[in-house]
């Protein structure tokens, strides 16, 4: 299993509890009755969807593809998985829910990620930036291929991490926070 480093658990840390961009999942304000995609990584055995996800989220078309949503991004450094993983979103809105009310996509990064980690030197902050990007792709082509779909799909990324003390959580990621804080370099 890929361990993670000291320094991207840091960063992490900071992430949560100085600049809190990774804030608590707040089941109360966040039922989606209706349904919800989650796209997750599966190269681990860890649970991405833990209980208050599955209060939250009682009806969900779950998509574990390597990597996750790190691959939905074009020309993705873990290698990218663009076209199918559009495919599969749209299908899952599309044909395993109500045809009227919100909606939900739940993009769920994760710490450490072997896919990541064994693949590339990316650090925990490219990473979320990534997940940023997926979530900004998705909105881009959700609105000019499904526009109906889009209107009704809220979008929201998570995080979650495994810390080293074997403590793991699913947390929302504060994404407009994390881009004026963490800026992406070049
Ligand atoms: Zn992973």
């Amino acid at each position: 299993m890929y361990p993670g480093s000291a320094s991207d658990f840091l960063f992490l840390h900071e992430c949560r509890y100085v600049t809190k961009v990774l804030p608590d999942v707040n089941p109360a304000k966040q039922v989606c009755p209706h349904g919800s995609v989650a796209l997750f990584c599966s190269d681990s055995t860890k649970d991405m969807l833990p209980h208050e996800a599955q209060r939250i989220h009682p009806a969900i078309f779950k998509l574990a593809k390597p990597g996750g949503p790190l691959r939905f991004v074009p020309s993705s450094p873990i290698g990218d998985c663009y076209e199918s993983i559009f495919s599969d979103i749209a299908f899952g809105l599309k044909e395993t829910f109500p045809t009227s009310g919100p909606l939900t996509t739940v993009l769920i990064g994760h710490y450490p990620c072997g896919m990541a980690g064994k693949r590339t030197t990316l650090t925990a902050q490219e990473q979320i930036h990534l997940l940023i990007e997926a979530k900004l792709k998705l909105r881009k082509r959700l609105t000019q291929e499904h526009p109906d779909l889009a209107k009704r799909t809220q979008i929201v990324p998570k995080m979650h991490v495994a810390w080293q003390n074997g403590r793991q959580r699913t947390y929302f990621l504060d994404w407009k926070n994390f881009l004026k804080l963490y800026p992406a370099k070049g």
